[in-house]
Parts: C-alpha cells; structure tokens; sequence
C-alpha cells in the first residue's frame, strides 16, 4: 500500500480533456490532433493520460521521443498512430514494423541504415526537416538540395516514406525577428514540399506546428498540431497570454511533519543561509529534491497551507523543507500545496519555473517516481499509479 501522507500528485484528467477540446477550437479545420506524450506525458504518467486522450477524446495521433516510450504506448493499448520524433537506433527497425510504430527520417545516411537493418517489412517514417532549429533533420537552407536528399530517401531499400515534418523553434515569441523566423521556417518546409509534390512524389501527412503554433496563429497547412505543453495546462512561454482557457492537470501535495520555533539568531538547514532575525515558526515538510522539488527555490520558493503562502527559509533537502508558518494555523499532519490552489492562493508549475530560470516542462519533468500519482476523473480517484 502506498503511503499518500508524505509527496503525492494528484493528475486532473477532466483538464487534460478540456485543454485538449479547447486547444483543437483554435485549429484550422483540417488539422487534427497528434498529442505529445513523451517524457512520461511530461512527467504526468502517460499510461493513464494516454488511455484517456484515446478513450475520451478519440485522439488518432500520438508523438513519443524514443523507441521505448512507443512500445510502452502499444503495451498499454493505444492503437492509433505513434510517432518517435527522436533517433531511434537502426538495429531496432523490426521493432519498429513489428509494432506499427512511425519513426522519424533524420536525414539521407539515417534512412539507408534504417532501411537495410530492416528485414521483415519496410519502415514506416516521416522525413524531418531542418529549417532553422540546427538539432535534426535534413538541412533546408537551400530547396533544391533538400528535396533531392528527400528523393533520395523515397527510393531508400526498406523505408516508406508517409510524411514530412519540422520543428518551429520561436513560435512561442511576440518578437518581430522570432516571427518573421517562424514564417522563415514555414516557407522553407512548405518550399521543400512542394518541390516534392511537383517531382510527383506523395508528400503524405506534413507537419509542423507544436502547441505554440496552434493558439499563435501558424497551423495554417500543418495536417497535424503536435500538442504538447497546452494539453497539460501550462504555456510554452510563461510571459505570453495565450487566447484560450486551459487548467493545470497536475498539482503537487506534501504534508507537515513538524512544526516549531525557531529562535533569533539560529539558522536553518545546510551552509546555515538562512538566520532568524527574530523567533518565527517553522514548518517541516515531507519534499525535497528527490522528488523533484528544485533545490534552486532554496530561500526562494513558497508553499501554502490553509491558504497562506509560506516562504521556504534555507536549502531545499533531499527529503525535506523547512518554511516559515509564523502567525499560520498549522499542526503535524496538515496539507501542504506545492503546485496547485490553497483557498484564493494559487502556484503554477510556471511560477516555480519561473523562480528557477527555467520553463513550467522542466518542472513536471523532474517529478521522480518517488511522487505516487493520483489520477482523478469526475472528481473520483479512477487510478493510483
Ligand atoms: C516536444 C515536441 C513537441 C511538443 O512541443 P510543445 O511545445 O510541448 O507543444 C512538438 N514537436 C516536437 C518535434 C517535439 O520535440
């Protein structure tokens, strides 16, 4: 039996299907939804995020970054498309055919390799593009080469090819240079596509927006939008609105263990960084790095309880916090909001991003599996994982 007083989360499902509904409002009519889920459905637990985006809001399309992750996706049930958006080595191409999985065409010496370890059918891809993000994928910078590299991957021994994509790497900027390069990147795939189609080549699916792209206006001609970010209720870029209603599918919860004073002039936690000017309540509480919980929100960070937002006062532990409680009502045992809403007091995954330096992905990210997850449907707990 797991224990649920120490860190847990708790997994919002109805959220996660409402961002999605209200995700695909924004989209040209002719993309559909391919929900991005490596990472553990950035750290949500993607068995149960899965089988919902399947069951409840008949998603067809789903994006993996690795072969692992699209098998573990087929053992849990999901039937429809999977795409590895990431290498794949190519000793595991029967694999790959075996259990129906799309694999993303890096470039033309990929493909060949890909295609001659395959022995039991062809490997199915989808050619990725590289128009402007430098990571993988057949360099755009000129049209003709790329789509000659491209040829060259339709005639490959063992590869059938059934799409193109790209990655937009400044969707999610109001800048006016990071706009005209996302319009950059959008004319150099649609260039390379449609030097394709008129050498008669079937370009298949072609894709290129991620959840960025979809609620800032690019999915124009994209046959799918790679939700990732939004379909977990948090912003590509924290400092940007973004015109649609979205909630949170995960919150965070950790428990007081101790609650005492803290006299003027003694210090709190390892390196001794915090003293007390004066003698102040302290709450011990049961999270620390080893769940994920960053230590960068030592003498940063707050947590609430009761509805009170409560500065953590030294380092972040391994396993504990200590956080100031001074003129709070708390005793052993309360509940401690880490992510998540405590009465009129809310912290995003977005803030405590925020506080790090770093992006709402990272923080969901890093939640270990230490962390028992509690997956909520219509406000009942329908899994434990
Ligand atoms: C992770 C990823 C996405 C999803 O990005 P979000 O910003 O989370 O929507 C889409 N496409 C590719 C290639 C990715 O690697």
């Amino acid at each position: 039996m797991l224990c649920l007083r120490r860190t847990y989360a708790k997994i919002y499902l109805d959220n996660l299907l409402f961002n999605a509904e209200n995700y695909k409002k924004l989209l040209p009519p002719t993309t559909e939804l391919m929900c991005v889920v490596k990472a553990d459905a950035y750290g949500h637990g993607v068995k149960e995020i899965a089988a919902a985006l399947q069951k409840r809001a008949d998603v067809k399309w789903f994006a993996v970054s690795n072969i692992d992750e699209a098998r573990e996706l087929r053992e849990c049930g999901i039937t429809g498309e999977i795409l590895i958006l990431g290498y794949t080595p190519p000793e595991e191409a029967d694999s790959l055919i075996q259990n129906d999985i799309l694999q993303a065409c890096l470039n033309e010496e990929y493909a060949r390799e890909l295609g001659s370890a395959a022995t039991s059918g062809k490997v199915r891809v989808h050619i990725k593009l590289d128009t402007g993000m430098s990571r993988i994928g057949i360099d755009c910078s000129d049209i003709k080469n790329a789509a000659d590299e491209a040829q060259r991957i339709y005639s490959a021994d063992g590869i059938s090819v059934e799409g193109l994509f790209t990655h937009l790497c400044t969707a999610d900027s109001d800048d006016p240079d990071d706009i005209e390069f996302t319009h950059s990147q959008i004319n150099k795939f649609n260039g390379v596509k449609n030097e394709l189609i008129s050498r008669g080549f079937d370009t298949g699916v072609c894709h290129f927006a991620n959840s960025a792209a979809g609620v800032y206006g690019y999915a124009e001609g994209s046959d799918l939008a790679r939700l990732g970010i939004i379909l977990y209720g948090l912003y590509p870029n924290h400092a940007l609105k973004v015109p649609m209603e979205m909630k949170p599918v995960l919150e965070l919860f950790s428990t007081v263990a101790e609650v005492k004073t803290v006299r003027a002039g003694a210090s709190i936690g390892y390196g001794r960084t915090f003293t007390a000017d004066r003698d102040i309540r302290v709450a011990t509480i049961t999270v620390g790095y080893a769940d994920g919980y960053p230590r960068l929100l030592s003498n940063r960070g707050e947590v609430l309880i009761n509805g009170n937002r409560c500065p953590i006062l030294g380092r972040v532990c391994m396993d504990q916090i200590m956080a100031d409680v001074s003129g709070v009502d708390v005793t052993p045992g309360d509940e401690v909001v880490l992510i998540g809403k405590s009465k009129d007091q809310q912290i995003t995954s977005d803030d405590i991003a925020d506080l790090c330096d770093t992006i709402g992905y990272e923080v969901t990210c890093d939640i270990t599996k230490r962390v028992p997850k509690l997956f909520i449907e219509n406000g009942e707990v329908t899994a434990v994982e």
